[in-house]
């Protein structure tokens, strides 16, 4: 068995390949060749934590395994340690053997970085021009630098609940050479494409905050009760998603299914879009909005580009089970 410690992760794996990896399995999963497994997350009652399995397999990239992990509050005070704990675990499809147990913490920013990159790339308009971000967090800086690498985007503006975060988006924003401006909420009007990555309980980001031709990426909702966006806004827009049985129960369709406003079959997957079997986008004029709800199959398939590069660098560690 391989294994692929934390600190090797920044240097072995790139934007690309995680980008590559997470359009990869997204169009396995719409093709019906990968699958999730039901998630597990349990309230330890112990440290306030939250611990739980992703898993799943994709028979074409013969990919099998689970994500364990989780949320502990009190790592960061108490011992100096990131809240978000997790380790991917990879086994071999054709015989069960343990091959690769890979640092997750990284790769969890990458893949869900990944996610909303392949949604700009394969349904917002060519001529996307400025981004918008609500939300400045740790994940916001990750959103952000995979997004503008996506189109030619020349500004950048963001909105945060916390004002003093949005410097994590500005040092972004100089890093590509781009302006950025701090906005209220109704000056999103001006973003061709809006990245939504908070940890909010009522929706932020209403209908009229957002101009007729908008791509939206909605990736902080990925757990019941949690909501960015204005259940009108995906009434109003075409909705794609990773997971339709997670988007409707833990993403943020979850809010315009409850109210009637859509209805499951008005979801699409995005890998249907990669594959060419949804058009996708069909005019400039569309709102499309992704609901990235997150699932285990996109950190099974980074986790398993990283054991390959390890492996050809000679940097994983190889130890008899
Ligand atoms: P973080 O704690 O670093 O940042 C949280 C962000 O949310 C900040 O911008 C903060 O100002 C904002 N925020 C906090 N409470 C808020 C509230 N009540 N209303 C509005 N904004 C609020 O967290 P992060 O690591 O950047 O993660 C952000 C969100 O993304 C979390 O909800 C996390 O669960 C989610 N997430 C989703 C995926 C996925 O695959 N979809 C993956 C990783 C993280």
């Amino acid at each position: 068995m391989l294994i692929v410690p934390e600190r090797e992760i920044a240097e072995l794996m790139t934007r690309e390949a995680a980008f590559d990896a997470v359009e990869k399995v997204f169009a396995a999963m719409a093709a019906g060749d990968a699958y999730n497994f039901p998630v597990v997350r349990e309230a330890i009652g112990h440290e306030d934590a939250l611990y739980g399995f992703k898993g799943g397999f994709d028979r074409a990239g013969l990919t099998l395994g689970l994500k364990a992990g989780g949320y502990w509050p009190n790592n960061l005070e108490k011992r100096g340690l990131i809240n978000h704990q997790s380790t991917v675990f990879l086994f071999d499809p054709d015989t069960g053997k343990a091959i690769a147990m890979v640092g997750g913490n990284l790769l969890t920013a990458l893949r869900t970085a990944a996610a909303s990159s392949v949604s700009i790339r394969h349904l917002a308009r060519k001529d996307a021009k400025v981004i918008g971000m609500v939300g400045a967090g740790h994940q916001a800086k990750f959103q952000l630098r995979a997004a503008l690498e996506q189109r030619d985007f020349e500004k950048v503006i963001g909105w945060n609940r916390h004002p003093e975060m949005l410097k994590n988006l500005e040092d972004i924003a100089a890093e590509a050479g781009l302006p950025f401006e701090a906005v209220e909420l109704d000056g999103m009007r001006q973003a061709d494409v809006i990245v939504t990555i908070t940890s909010s309980f009522a929706p932020i980001l209403m209908k009229d905050h957002v101009s007729p031709g908008t791509h939206i990426a909605c990736m902080g909702t990925d757990t019941k009760g949690k909501q960015e966006v204005d259940a009108q806004l995906l009434a109003g827009a075409r909705v794609f998603t990773d997971e339709i049985a997670q988007s409707v129960t833990i993403g943020e369709s979850q809010h315009a299914i409850a109210a009637g406003l859509i209805a499951e079959t008005d979801i699409a997957q995005l890998g249907a879009v990669i594959n060419g079997t949804d058009p996708g986008r069909s005019s400039d004029d569309q709102i499309t909005l992704f609901d990235g709800t997150g699932v285990g199959l996109q950190d099974l398939a980074v986790a398993a580009a990283v054991v390959e590069l390890a492996a050809e660098k000679g940097v994983a560690t190889e130890v008899e089970l």
